[in-house]
Order: C-alpha cells, then structure tokens, then sequence
C-alpha cells in the first residue's frame, strides 16, 4: 500500500496533491493507494478522492489541527506509518509537503528524497539546485518517502472509482508536537488572478527600473487577465511585494505564457518559470540569458515595447 498526504483547503484537494496521487498510483500499478488529510475540512474533502484512485482515507482529527503545524501533521503521518506499514509515503513537493515528510524521516530515521520527477522500484529523478540539475539517486531505506516536484506529474482520474472508505482518527500529540503553528494569517492584496494560477504572467525585473515603472506592465497585465510577477532584484529593492516574486525562493509558475520584461534570466528565476508552456522575454540586451529559455523574443527597451503591445492588443479587441 502507499500512503500519500493530501493538502486541502476549504473542502478542495490541492491541486499538487492529485499530482502526488497520479505518481503514487504509477509507482505501484495495482498496489492500494490511501490518502492520510490532517485537519478541519478534510472529511468533505477525502469524498473526492476516489477518482483519484484512493480506496481509503484516513482523516486526523483533533482540535489542535485546525491550524498548521508540522510537527503535529508528522505526529499524525508517523502513527498511521506504525498501524499500516506502506511501502512508501508520499507528498506533494509544496512547502508543507516538504516540510512534514522532513519530520516524518528525522522521527523514523528514514531517508527522503524530495521533489521527484520520476520513481521506479528502487531509483528515483529529482530535481536539484533550483531545477538546473536532474539527479538520480537510489534510495536506501524503507518505506519509501518522496515529494513529487510541482507541475512535473499531470493530475490523472480513474474510471468509475467510488468514494473511498473514510477512517476518522485522532493522533496522540505531545506539547512538542505544537511547538511551532501557524497563528495567522494575513491576506494580501491581489487584482484577483492567482500568480501560481495564472494563465497568463507579466513578469518584471531589474529593467523595469522602478515601482513606478511597473504600471505599464499592471497595464499590459490587465488587458491579458494575467497575474503580474517579478524578480528577486525587484522584491529587494521593495519595488513589489516578495508573494510577486518568481524562483527559486518565489512562486513557481506553470502558464500557458510567460512574458519576461526586463529579467535577464538568472537559473534561480528560471527555477520558477520552466514550467511555463511558452516564453516570451522582452530585453534590451541581445545577449541576455534569458534568451536560452524563451520561445519569442523582442530586444529593444521595454518601457516602449510594453505599451506598444497593450496598444495594439487594445485595438485588435475593439469592435
Ligand atoms: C539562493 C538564491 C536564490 C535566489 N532566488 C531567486 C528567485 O527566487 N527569483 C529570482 O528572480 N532571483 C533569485 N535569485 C537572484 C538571481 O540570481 C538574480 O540575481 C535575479 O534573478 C536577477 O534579477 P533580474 O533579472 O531582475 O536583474 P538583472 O540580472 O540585473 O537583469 C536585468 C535585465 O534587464 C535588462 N534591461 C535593463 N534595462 C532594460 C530595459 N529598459 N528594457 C528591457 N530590458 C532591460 C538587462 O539587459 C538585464 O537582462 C536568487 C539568488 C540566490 C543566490
């Protein structure tokens, strides 16, 4: 059997977490897939699962649970561990999931390979340093515990699964175990589309040159329905708030398109946008880096090539 941690929100499964179910059932063709889910909402949300090919789900539940805790969540995977022995325990490759599977394998004393792309019986593909190096390794130790790496596994269904079997449980937690919580949270303010959920991302850096000067990408942006990004150089210099920033240490972003404005293309922001279906840099400089990982180009000076293309879009969408 493989166990794999489920991430829910208001009654949603995380979107990284049905990637995470996918690669599970690919790793044990046949073998049982069950779902663990920490916290309030998680029995609403385990009734979604058996398309997912989860036969059963184990919900934890404790008042304690209502807010984050990793060491709690760990607390919660390791007992089911111990009762169901799974050959491997599974995550999405999400700051939890990561987080979580850390304290499962330091209080199992198990080895854990985080962000897999691909896993067979004894060898797994992870991603290293940012994304710019595929490794495989083999993993010594067992039961298996992986993260699968965002957006690299497509989210798969299974036909005519029933909802799976629901088994409520309430973990033994320590005082330690909450040591560390989330207590609260705050809210920030977005035009309304997603940065990791985006179809389309207007991203600036550097050669915006200014917080100011990002109105003309808000502008571009707003004529796209696109969330709008930025570099690491852009949250340091407090151009844009650090939930804008896409990379390595940011947001990791899958849109259709990706349009690079001023970023010369460093791999801890590449990091962030490979996983965009197609690039489009926007550069001064003929030679910047960026331009190895686009698909479209236009060097010139962005603070005229932006408006131009709001303009020209404004006209061909005017009846
Ligand atoms: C551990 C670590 C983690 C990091 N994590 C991240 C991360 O998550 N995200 C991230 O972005 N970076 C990250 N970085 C920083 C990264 O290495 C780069 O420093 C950063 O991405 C560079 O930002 P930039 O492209 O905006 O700036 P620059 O590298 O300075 O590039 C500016 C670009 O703008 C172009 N330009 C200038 N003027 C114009 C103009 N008028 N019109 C058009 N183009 C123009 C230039 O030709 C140049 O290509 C990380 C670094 C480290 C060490």
């Amino acid at each position: 059997m493989v166990l794999v941690l489920v991430e829910h929100q208001d009654g949603q499964i995380d979107e990284l977490s049905l990637q995470a179910l996918t690669l599970a059932r690919d790793l044990a063709p046949g073998e049982p897939v069950e779902a663990v889910l920490v916290g309030e909402g998680g029995r609403d949300a385990s009734a979604l699962l058996g398309a997912y090919g989860v036969g059963r789900a184990h919900v934890a539940e404790d008042e304690r649970l209502a807010a984050y805790a990793p060491g709690a969540w760990a607390q919660s995977v390791v007992e089911l561990m111990d009762r169901l022995e799974p050959s491997a325990v599974i995550v999405a490759g999400t700051a939890r999931g990561n987080e979580v599977l850390a304290h499962v394998a330091a209080r199992k004393d198990l080895p854990f390979a985080a962000n897999c792309t691909h896993v067979s019986d004894d060898s797994v593909t992870r991603v290293r340093w940012g994304g710019s190096l595929l490794e495989e390794a083999r993993l010594h130790g067992s039961p298996a515990l992986l993260s699968v790496a965002p957006h690299t596994v497509a989210a798969g269904t299974v036909n005519g699964a029933d909802a799976p079997t629901l088994e409520a449980f309430t973990p033994t937690l320590r005082e330690a175990d909450l040591l560390v919580q989330v207590s609260e949270h705050v809210s920030t303010v977005t035009s309304g589309v997603s940065l990791a959920e985006a179809k389309v991302v207007v991203s600036g850096g550097r050669g915006v040159g200014s917080a100011e000067g990002f109105a003309v990408l808000e502008e571009l942006a707003d004529v796209l329905g696109a969330a709008v990004g930025c570099s690491r150089v852009v949250t340091s210099a407090g151009w844009r708030p650090h939930t804008d920033q896409v990379g390595q240490t940011g947001t990791k972003v899958s849109p259709d398109l990706y349009i690079a404005c001023g970023i010369s293309g460093a791999t801890q922001h590449i990091a962030g946008c490979k996983g965009a279906k197609r690039i489009l840099a926007i550069n001064s400089d003929a030679e910047a880096p960026i331009l190895a990982s686009a698909d479209y180009a236009v060097i010139g000076d962005l603070s005229e090539i932006v408006p131009a293309i709001t303009a020209e879009l404004r006209k061909a969408r005017r009846p």
